[in-house]
């Protein structure tokens, strides 16, 4: 068991580590190895750093982690949940820790088709564990095409009556679990119904009747994640105190994924702040 699993190792995940490693504590980073620093071509506003690629940024905090000896895993996290600690699953494990700090940045926009945004909460949901619930026994589907999708539909699979992967276009990933679902790949046009979800109608006009959409594109986002969990989230953000807690106990959140000034330098600044605190909270129990 670790002290503090940290999900991300963008600038605020690997700024929270090296603070929690310098105070000894036993901490583990998981990533899936992105950041938006990747897609940055030169940073010229973070202090003491001649102009630099965000690749070349970003190697450098995966070194100074690694030169710390943190334990990095490359995995994807698809959810977090508590029973005596906190347990962060992954796809290809488990982990177990005491404190938990999310610093899995931004996330992306939601598929830009029509009726997502018009059906959200009458039969668009984005966390298949709140509310599969409401569709027992019902006809689902998940938008996806990675483990992540799979994740989700594994969850209703226990629910519901029948769960059909959507890929929108998009190749599914092959492995073993995705075999389990009946995977439609082709693109969608638009969810369509009256006051609740009825159908979704594709490109090449077929239709499907569905009373429940989850949309789990890509990677399990910060608000994926922090929502699964029962964190408060505002808007595209998790809310949290001065400290960067969350308001579920034990859990943190830094950087992008808090929201405000998107940049390097509140990254570093909020994982340190969350490291700090929870060094104050072990060292006190
Ligand atoms: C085009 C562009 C230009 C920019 N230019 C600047 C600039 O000039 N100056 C500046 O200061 N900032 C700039 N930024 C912003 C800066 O890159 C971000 O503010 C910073 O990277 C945020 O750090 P973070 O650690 O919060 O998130 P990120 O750096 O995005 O790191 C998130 C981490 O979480 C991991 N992760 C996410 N989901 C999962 C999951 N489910 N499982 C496992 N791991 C996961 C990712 O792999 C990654 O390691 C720019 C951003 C972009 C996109």
């Amino acid at each position: 068991m670790y002290d503090v699993i940290v999900i991300g190792s963008g600038p605020a995940g690997i700024s929270a580590s090296i603070y929690l490693k310098r105070a000894q504590k036993n901490v583990c980073i998981i990533t899936d190895g992105n950041s938006a620093l990747k897609k940055t071509n030169k940073i010229e506003n973070y202090y003491g750093v001649e102009p630099i690629s965000g690749e070349e940024l970003y190697n450098i905090g995966i070194k100074q982690a690694k030169n710390l000896e943190i334990p990095i895993e490359k995995d994807e996290v698809t959810n977090i949940s508590f029973e005596k600690n906190f347990i962060v699953r992954t796809v290809n494990s488990e982990y177990e820790a005491r404190y938990v700090i999310i610093a899995t940045g931004t996330n992306r926009a939601a598929p830009k088709v029509k009726g997502i945004k018009e059906f959200e909460g009458k039969g668009i949901s984005y966390c298949a564990i709140c509310d599969g619930f409401f569709y027992k026994d019902k006809n689902v589907a998940v938008v996806g095409s990675g483990n992540y999708a799979i994740h989700e539909a594994e969850i209703l699979k226990l629910i519901t009556n029948s769960v059909t992967i959507l890929t929108n276009g998009q190749k599914m990933i092959e492995n073993r679990a995705a075999s389990d679902f009946e995977v439609d790949e082709t693109p969608i046009r638009e969810f369509r119904g009256d006051n609740v979800i009825k159908e979704v109608e594709f490109e090449n006009n077929s239709t499907r009747e569905i009373d429940g959409v989850f949309i789990a594109i890509g990677t399990a986002s910060s608000v994926d994640l922090a929502r699964k969990i029962g964190a408060v989230i505002k808007g595209n953000n998790i809310v949290t105190n001065e400290n960067m807690q969350t308001t579920v106990r034990g859990l943190y959140a830094c950087g992008d994924c808090t929201g405000g000034l998107l940049q390097v330098n509140k990254a570093v600044y909020e994982g340190a702040i969350a490291a700090l605190d929870i060094i104050k909270n072990i060292n006190l129990s």
